[in-house]
């Protein structure tokens, strides 16, 4: 893990305006009000990456995560090519891919590995420069944390609260500080506290859904390695690759409402639901960690009427979470962090910069959130329904699926 760029608190002096700026774009119109530093609350994807995003602009900026030290949530993750692509803007797309495993292929497949739907990765390398990569998120937290100015991140920082004036912000922690910034980015995830306090009520879709997720340490046949593949059949899902040699990222989701625990133990649930499904998929399992296989209730919610509000900014899954049934919540949180820093260098005002985000990015990351809430129904269709989901799938024309694809793969900013 890399920790250069991390200050425990309170070893260090807790002051926003120690992140030296690098040199500033020589075209970018910054106002006075821009030149104040930000504050970013949260330390995952969105948070990290908008920091590395505007220190690639000479903006100054802090991030102040609540946890004693920048943990990874969750196993492996897909970083999709959009998602890629900012990382290319960013300077460090060839060490993500050199830490993880870009991929050759995408597939939906029945229990028996039979392609329900396949896209070829190759030809989306060839227009988008990149194809999907799987990596394990401590991995690309490294990756980020490293590129960012020493003294970035201050952690065991939690956000209790905020206030705004046409100065900037104050910020207030539970460990009694309180700091002063230029606006605040809000990249504390699917809770967001500061979402809590700017529109507070959001509406949650329980969905029913339990993801389960671990890490196996299994060498996969070659037909199997470099792709993704989620297997639909009989009202659950088993979605695996690899991340590293001989190291595979798996998850089943299954309609589970409120089940936390199994009688006979959480594996042998998993192996007792998968005993009828094709290889790799119990040797898969077989080789878990049981004490070390996450659950996640599956949510996302309704959207909001703003992502902003005067000085303050939410990115990430503190703005639009979506399940996470297009493997893309952290790939659109990277694509805010790109987009925000783009429009805070090239506004006048914080405001505008703000309101600019949001025109680039709402329609996506909806689009995202309604898609993914349609997938997730579909992928858990059982008996005749899925009999017909299949046959619809398999008989698309491969252009229709690739254009979707494509539209959630292109940037426009
Ligand atoms: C099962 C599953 C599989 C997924 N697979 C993929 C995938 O393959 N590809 C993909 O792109 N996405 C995937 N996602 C979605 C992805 O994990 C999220 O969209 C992404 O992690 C969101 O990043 P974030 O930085 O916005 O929020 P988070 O990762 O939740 O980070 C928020 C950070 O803020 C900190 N924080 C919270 N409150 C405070 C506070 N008050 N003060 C200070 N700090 C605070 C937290 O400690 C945390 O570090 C998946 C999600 C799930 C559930």
């Amino acid at each position: 893990m890399a920790t250069k760029n991390v200050l425990p608190l309170p070893d260090c002096a807790v002051f926003l305006a120690l992140t030296p700026p690098r040199t500033p774009h020589p075209y970018a119109l910054i106002s006075l009000a821009m030149q104040l530093p930000g504050l970013i609350i949260g330390g995952g994807i969105a948070g990290l990456t908008a920091a590395l995003a505007l220190q690639r602009r000479g903006l100054a900026v802090t991030v102040c995560e609540s946890a004693p030290e920048i943990k990874p949530l969750g196993a492996g993750i897909w970083m999709a090519p959009n998602a890629m692509q900012v990382f290319h803007r960013l300077g460090i797309a060839d060490k993500i891919n050199a830490a993880g495993v870009p991929l050759r292929n995408i597939q939906v497949v029945d229990a028996q590995m039979r392609p329900i739907m396949r896209t070829d990765q190759e030809r989306v390398r060839q227009r988008f420069g990149y194809t999907t990569t799987a990596i394990r998120r401590a991995r690309l937290q490294d990756a980020l944390l490293a590129e960012l100015v020493p003294g970035t991140v201050l952690l065991n920082k939690t956000l209790t609260g905020f206030t705004q004036d046409s100065a900037g912000v104050r910020v207030s922690f539970t460990d009694g500080t309180t700091l002063e910034a230029g606006y605040l980015v809000a990249a504390d995830g699917i809770h967001s506290a500061v979402r809590g306090q700017l529109f507070p009520g959001a509406r949650f879709a329980s969905t029913g859904h339990i993801v389960w997720r671990g890490i196996s340490e299994v060498r996969l046949r070659p037909e199997f390695q470099q792709s993704i593949m989620e297997a639909w059949a009989q009202g659950v899902r088993f979605g695996f690759s690899e991340i590293a040699d001989d190291v595979v990222d798996w998850f089943v989701g299954e309609y589970a409402p409120g089940v936390t625990t199994y009688p006979n133990g959480l594996k042998a649930h998993l192996l007792d639901t998968f005993r009828n499904f094709a290889y790799p998929i119990l040797p898969i399992l077989e080789a878990a960690d049981e004490p070390r296989i996450i659950r996640n209730e599956i949510t996302d919610f309704d959207p909001i009427p703003s992502w902003s509000q005067g000085k303050v900014c939410l990115i990430g899954d503190a703005a639009h979470a979506s399940t996470p049934y297009m493997g893309q919540g952290g790939c659109q949180a990277v694509e805010d962090a790109f987009a925000l820093a783009q429009c805070l260098e090239q506004e006048a005002t914080v405001e505008r910069a703000f309101a600019a985000m949001q025109r680039l990015r709402r329609a996506k990351a909806l689009h995202i959130v309604r898609t993914s809430r349609i997938m997730g129904q579909v992928g858990y269709l059982q008996h005749a329904p899925a009999a017909l989901r299949n046959f619809i799938i398999r008989t698309t024309p491969s252009f229709i699926i690739e254009q979707q694809f494509r539209r959630v793969y292109t940037l426009n900013f």
